[in-house]
């Protein structure tokens, strides 16, 4: 009897990994987490316990919609089924270690630990009723742009669907509002990942967030864009452009080197069509970098004739890069060269500047 319970635990232990290895890491207990897993991860799961499938929904909702981390209360599944997850599963949770309140003016900044000790930061901005949560994808980024705090912190690894939601979820009691994929990492590259993390916030038994109401900002990776634009996502897309020359941009933005931009543009125009929903262009203002009339004009003629609004935000300085703020007139002057040449441009003030939380800031060295 006993023997058969133990090749019983076998077995099941045997599934779980072949589970797992596609979709979430093991917690160091050797049990799968289940938060960050999604439905078709959770019918899987149940088919290989003997379970109905349709029960993956009720754990869906039980663990984002209801937001339990113990299976005890999840009246609705039956014991039997609840002791199972109990000896194999598990719904761990990143750690918040720390968090700062900007002085200058509404934002936080949040450090979590992760399972294996990296780190990440979030940020939240409140702007009157609209509280948005900046997400990081990755610990660290391989990109290397040059103005980014990010950047320079080097690649350590892409975060798990899992990791991603729980800085909304950890974050929850704040009211949230909006989502921005901003933060540290490019999430692009991270794709799997990012769209299981996005498939759970815009869905009814997970977080539901409508998809107007998340954003995702890439630097630029063409093949994924074009991926993105086949999903049946109406999220919002934010390309960090930054530069309209390849000469510039390649130097701001190694990337560029690999995807120049008739490449992104093409896929943006893809993506638009696609979709049929216009498109941000975020334009970070850099001091004698990108900021004369001869930029702005580069950048009109760039962009002519796509579906988009461009959303100009002045550079953040960053301790040990070079670069610096332009001056308001120089910003507000590129502003109104671009408006009315450009459908839409709006001036953005990054916030939580003191606290190294606005964009193109976040690093977690310290
Ligand atoms: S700006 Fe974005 S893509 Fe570039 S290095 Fe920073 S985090 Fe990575």
């Amino acid at each position: 009897m006993v023997d058969q319970t133990c090749g019983e635990d076998r077995a099941m232990n045997r599934n779980q990994s072949s589970m797992v290895e596609a979709t979430n890491p093991m917690d160091p207990g050797g049990k799968i987490n289940l938060k960050g897993l999604w439905i078709e991860d959770y019918e899987k799961l149940l088919g290989e316990l003997g379970e109905k499938r349709y029960k993956a929904r009720q754990l869906a909702s039980w663990i984002y919609d209801k937001g339990i981390t113990d299976f005890a209360q999840m009246t609705e599944l039956s014991k039997d089924l609840r002791k199972k997850l109990n000896q194999i599963a598990v719904i761990d949770s990143i750690k918040l270690v720390k968090r700062q309140i900007s002085q200058k003016d509404i934002s936080e900044k949040f450090l979590f630990e992760l399972s294996d000790g990296e780190k990440i930061e979030t940020v939240l901005i409140w702007e009157g009723k609209r509280v948005t949560v900046c997400l990081s994808t990755q610990v660290g980024c391989q990109l290397g742009c040059t103005f980014c705090a990010t950047g320079k912190m080097g690649f350590k690894r892409n975060l798990t669907a899992g990791e991603i939601i729980d800085q909304i979820i950890t974050l929850g009691e704040h009211g949230i509002t909006h989502v921005v994929l901003m933060g540290m990492g490019e999430p692009l590259l991270n794709y799997d990942h990012t769209l299981k993390a996005l498939k759970i916030m815009n869905n009814e038994l997970g977080l539901s967030f409508a998809a107007k109401k998340i954003t995702l900002s890439t630097a630029g990776i063409p093949p994924m864009i074009e991926k993105l634009a086949e999903e049946k996502l109406k999220i919002k897309l934010a390309i960090s452009l930054n530069v309209a020359t390849d000469e510039k941009r390649n130097k701001l933005m190694p990337i560029n080197k690999k995807y120049p931009l008739k490449e992104l543009l093409d896929a943006v125009k893809y993506f638009v069509k696609q979709t049929k929903r216009g498109i941000t262009f975020e334009y970070v203002l850099i001091e004698d970098v990108n900021d004369s009339e001869k930029d702005a004009q580069e950048l009109s003629k760039l962009i002519r004739g796509i579906r988009c609004k461009i959303n100009l935000i002045p550079y953040n300085p960053v301790p040990d890069l070079p670069y610096q703020r332009p001056s308001q007139e120089t910003v507000l002057a590129f502003r109104d060269y671009l408006y009315p040449r450009c459908p839409a441009v709006t001036l953005r003030w990054s916030k939580g500047e003191d606290i190294l939380a606005a964009c193109g800031q976040l690093r977690t060295l310290s």
